[in-house]
């Protein structure tokens, strides 16, 4: 689905004068970034290949982005915005020296919700005896940290060889294709539907190295697409069993962010006589926090229907009853041990993928957005009321949207999702994962 034919792109994001363009400049070793120590010179979103050590890149300058949206223009944050849609990594470059911001924690948000991989550089680190000393304010981001001094050029190799560890090898371009990856816990059936789905031949398409986490692409024809089921869990190794008595299987957090991120659908296997659970409950959270759409798969229901009467009714109530977060989730019964629910869960995965594409115009958007915001008491900023200009879809897969407004902090995170469901409705979106930027924008309002 991403980037089949291109090479591989990076992006480095960061607030103002962190060091990002003297980054770019090292990396692509050209002067065409214009380093000077104010904020917010570099604006234009610049692309430049890159050669290291025998592999190549493509490096984008995005210019800074930050929370303070009066320093940019929309245009501006909307194309940052587009440009992550089209990266497959992001190094995100912050102050070793002024410390942990608050932006930078906006920032690390919006990479997450970008679905993107992404490590942190604390730059600006010029003693290395300080290292630890400066970094340990950022460790709260619980993400990878470098720390690094690009004006002395201090362990830009260190950066290179993560960017470089990120990048598949020759000849394992991504296969187009509807991504999948099967989750739950243990026992569920999820070896079990992985065969039901796939038959019992084996069509590696690919075995995925490049980073810590391996999978193997596994792909099926289906009603003229290529699914394509990442399995990084070994569902699919013969023998593995092994790892059962041992606990291996249990996904570690980590491999479990892996699988989310290689996917473009979830489906998250769950004993259907049993009811979902709470550790449920928080993949689907893991998988929504990346954007990612969750298919939850009510298994071994041959077992529930002779355990209950209306199993799928008790099903649903529980679902309801567990998870209130998730009231849109949609659900397919199925046995995999008698090959029942297959197909509606290969048509769903279709229909999740078809609207996680969708691309709404922006004077369809606009008429919408006209009524939508007229439908509820406008946000209170200060005491004046919050005035939106316009929407536009920034991004596919997920379909992601910025509002223009005077004043976004008015604009509370219940607002934010009042909109959402708004347009999940309006364009059958249930189930489907979709972002709302709010952004600073003066001009006529709507
Ligand atoms: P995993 O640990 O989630 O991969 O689960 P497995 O696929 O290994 O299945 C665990 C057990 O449940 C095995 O004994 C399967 O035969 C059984 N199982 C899986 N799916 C079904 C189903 O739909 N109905 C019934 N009755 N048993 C199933």
């Amino acid at each position: 689905m991403s980037s089949a034919n291109v090479s591989f792109r990076v992006a480095i994001l960061g607030r103002p004068n962190v060091g990002k363009s003297t980054l770019f400049n090292i990396l692509t070793r050209t002067r065409n970034a214009v380093v000077k120590n104010q904020p917010g010179v570099t604006r234009d979103i610049q692309a430049e290949k890159a050669d290291w050590w025998g592999k190549t890149f493509e490096i984008l300058d995005t210019g800074g982005i930050t929370n303070r949206m009066d320093d940019f223009s929309p245009l501006i944050m909307r194309q940052v915005l587009e440009a992550l849609g089209r990266v497959d990594l992001i190094v995100v470059v912050m102050d070793g020296k002024t410390g942990l911001n608050p932006e930078d924690k906006d920032i690390i948000r919006i990479a997450k919700e970008c679905g993107k991989p992404f490590f942190v550089v604390v730059n600006k680190v010029d003693r290395e005896h300080e290292a630890e000393l400066k970094k340990a304010e950022f460790y709260e981001l619980g993400v990878d940290l470098i720390h690094t001094s690009f004006e002395q050029r201090v362990h830009v190799d260190k950066v290179v060889e993560k960017i470089l560890s990120y990048i598949p090898a020759e000849g394992m371009k991504l296969k187009e294709g509807v991504r999948f990856v099967i989750m739950g816990k243990p026992n569920v059936g999820k070896s079990s539907l992985a065969n039901a789905i796939l038959g019992e031949k084996r069509m590696i398409v690919s075995e995925v190295a490049g980073t810590t986490v391996d999978a193997i692409e596994e792909e099926l024809q289906y009603k003229d697409q290529n699914l394509i089921l990442v399995d990084t869990a070994g569902l699919r190794r013969r023998g593995k069993r092994f790892s059962k008595r041992d606990g291996v299987e249990i996904l570690s957090a980590y491999k479990t962010e892996e699988a989310i991120r290689r996917a473009d659908v979830i489906l998250l296997v769950v004993d259907s006589t049993l009811g979902p659970t709470e550790q449920d409950a928080r993949m689907i959270k893991m998988a929504y926090d990346r954007s990612k759409p969750v298919i939850l798969v009510a298994n071994k229901t041959d077992l529930a229907r002779l355990q209950r009467d209306k199993h799928r009714e008790w099903f649903r109530e529980r679902l309801a009853f567990e998870f209130h977060f998730v009231e849109e989730i949609p659900v397919m019964f199925t046995s995999a041990e008698k090959h029942e629910g297959i197909n509606e869960v290969l048509d769903e995965i279709l229909r999740m993928a078809a609207k996680l594409s969708i691309k709404i115009t922006t004077s369809k958007l606009n008429d919408f957005f006209y009524d939508a915001i007229r439908s509820a008491p406008a946000p209170v900023f200060g005491n004046t009321n919050v005035k939106f200009y316009y929407l536009t879809q920034t991004q596919q897969k997920p379909p992601s949207f910025i509002a223009f407004a005077n004043h976004p902090e008015g604009v509370s995170p219940s607002y934010r999702r009042f909109l959402i469901k708004k347009i999940q409705k309006e364009w059958d979106l249930s189930g489907v994962p979709v972002r709302m930027f709010i952004m600073k924008s003066g001009g006529d309002s709507l």
